[in-house]
């Protein structure tokens, strides 16, 4: 997905961190490990349990805006999440392309992480709307996603998603 025209591709990490499964307590390291080019190189990825419990109410808090059905819900708890960011921007080139980073380069990753995502994720509420945020509709799936089509008229996380439920739907058609 093409996530270049909303000025933030932030909004990628906050939409991949609500959707992870916390079932396993290394859930947070795995997560960190798996997505280390968005934090300065050399950031340690280890979380504390305390700190492991915070990426998680984060986490928490993207799928609740992406959950909220009005304009106020989605500002009261975008503004929740903002209140966890430390934000102080630097510009780098540090992939080849002249970007903004939103976090301090030494701040810890819990720090870093925080702040990318709940900056990435108002840059499009704000700039995009509050309904480009959604919930998948797919019968077994509650991912959340960000509408990146230009009618805003998407309804599920994937086209796996997207396919699985017009088969369903078809299906369930035949049998009526
Ligand atoms: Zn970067
Ligand atoms: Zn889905």
């Amino acid at each position: 997905m093409d996530y270049d025209t909303y000025g933030s591709t932030a909004v990628e990490l906050a939409i991949e961190l609500a959707n992870t499964d916390r079932g396993d307590p290394g859930w947070a390291h795995e997560f960190l490990s798996s997505h280390d080019d968005w934090f300065t190189p050399g950031t340690p990825l280890e979380l504390s349990p305390g700190e492991t419990h915070k990426a998680g109410a984060t986490a928490d808090l993207v799928r609740a805006v992406a959950l909220a059905q009005t304009q106020d819900d989605v500002l009261t708890r975008l503004n929740e999440l903002l209140a966890l960011a430390r934000p102080r921007p630097y510009a780098t080139d540090h992939d080849g392309e002249l970007h903004l980073h939103y976090a301090r380069p030494d701040a810890p990753v819990l720090e870093q992480l925080t702040t990318t995502v709940a900056m990435g994720l108002s840059q499009v509420v704000v700039q995009h709307g509050w309904q480009r945020l959604g919930v998948c509709s797919a019968e077994s799936c509650d991912d959340v996603y960000v509408d990146t089509s230009r009618n805003a008229s998407r309804r599920y996380c994937s086209n796996t998603c997207a396919s699985r439920s017009t088969v369903a739907a078809y299906r369930a058609r035949q049998k009526a």
